[in-house]
């Protein structure tokens, strides 16, 4: 009995067990060192001048809406097809959403689209919340060029590619054109530290604004009341902080920056074999066209975390759900990224019914096939001889 192949897990080997016993033996559990070592890691690998390590993904999107100064007049151009977080980060600030319609062969958002939910914003747009989906990059050239026209500053969500690179072979989080990258640190991304994120900017402000709103917004110098600030001698009272804006306790802790870090220094080795795995998808499910095609592919180096078949159910006399459960049946597991967001309950009751038929399109086809470093290449020959039987009725 081979084992269940999910669609996608984390790879943790003994080095990354050892760095977390480390950090576990020594005096520091959280806000310790493993944080600066892990951030001045992640900074390097995506070529950035800083990267903020805080607790999730989610938090990183969050401190982002937060950094941009993000507020209830202002609005967001988000894909309709990503993960739920993207959105929420500006809800979270009060700022409205604005759903970007996307490419049904790549889920991207592209130039054309981003110009539709422009015109849809009536002027009040701060921010452009580009998704590198499955781990391919948007065209944020021309999308950064198209958001600072429009006043507008650009955050990637950069969770899904980690360690790939743009269509002008930039670092993807280098942000040579957005004001920040935001990266996630979950098991099922290509990196994990359990649970965890990062923020990378060029900006020294903004990381500094960061830095300020995951630990509470506590100020340990420039005080505003020097009166209670500093002893008569005039140094600072040992047990002094101010807090002149309200945080968030959004703190990484060290053992989930030494598991991050241990795990970052495999980011080559992780992307190699993903591109290796979706490669030889890529050649096998060319016999079975034209029912199973790989998602369209952009220029650049993707970082790839998803593998993202489209299928034309309707050819094939089946549904998702019996063909999620085919796979199931022989082992496999599979997943769909993304039930697009503008058809969420919450987004339909505060912004009506959209009509956003790439988004829709690219709903209707979209199957995530199992996808991680630890997978053999028979692994991939197996889900491919799963979807044939499945495709030919067997
Ligand atoms: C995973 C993910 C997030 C959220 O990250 P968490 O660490 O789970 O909070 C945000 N955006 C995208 C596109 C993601 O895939």
């Amino acid at each position: 009995m081979t084992a269940f192949l999910p669609y996608g897990r984390q790879t943790i080997d003994e080095a990354d067990i050892a760095a977390v016993v480390d950090v576990l033996r020594g005096d520091w559990l959280t806000t310790g060192p493993a944080i600066e070592e892990f951030e001045a890691d992640f900074a390097a690998a995506t070529d950035a001048a800083h990267a903020v390590a805080c607790a999730n993904g989610t938090a990183a999107l969050h401190l982002a809406a937060l950094a941009l100064g993000l507020g209830p007049d202002d609005s967001v151009v988000v894909p309709a097809v990503t993960f739920l977080a993207t959105a929420n980060a500006p809800r979270y600030v009060g700022a409205e959403v604005v759903f970007a319609d996307v490419d049904p062969k790549t889920g991207l958002m592209t130039p054309d689209t981003l110009a539709a939910a422009l015109e849809r914003t009536n002027g009040t747009v701060r921010a452009v919340f580009p998704v590198h989906l499955a781990g391919q990059c948007a065209d944020i050239d021309a999308l950064g060029e198209m958001a600072a026209a429009a006043g507008a500053l650009m955050v990637e969500d950069a969770c899904h590619a980690i360690g790939g690179q743009d269509q002008a072979g930039r670092r993807v989080g280098s942000c040579k054109i957005g004001a920040m990258a935001t990266f996630s640190l979950h098991p099922v991304k290509t990196i994990t530290a359990g649970e965890g994120g990062v923020v990378t900017t060029n900006d020294d402000g903004i990381a500094t604004k960061l830095r300020l709103l995951r630990n509470h917004g506590i100020v340990r110098s420039d005080f505003r009341v020097p009166v209670e600030a500093l002893d008569s001698a005039g140094h600072p009272n040992s047990w002094y902080y101010e807090m002149s804006e309200p945080g968030f306790n959004y703190r990484l802790s060290d053992i989930h920056a030494a598991l991050g870090r241990s795990q970052l220094s495999k980011l080559g080795e992780f992307v190699a074999r993903r591109t290796a795995l979706v490669e030889r998808y890529d050649r096998l499910l060319e016999s079975l066209a034209p029912a199973i095609r790989p998602s369209s592919r952009v220029p650049g180096r993707p970082g790839w975390h998803l593998y993202v078949a489209l299928v034309d159910f309707p050819m094939l006399g089946l549904d998702r759900a019996a063909v999620m459960a085919a796979l199931r049946a022989r082992g496999i597991g599979s997943q769909v990224h993304y039930l697009p967001l503008h058809r969420q309950p919450y987004y339909r009751k505060r912004y009506g019914a959209l009509d956003l038929p790439g988004a829709d399109a690219w709903y209707d086809r979209a199957l995530s096939l199992p996808l991680f470093p630890a997978m053999a290449d028979e692994d991939v020959d197996r889900v491919v001889a799963a979807l044939e039987t499945v495709v030919s009725g067997r």
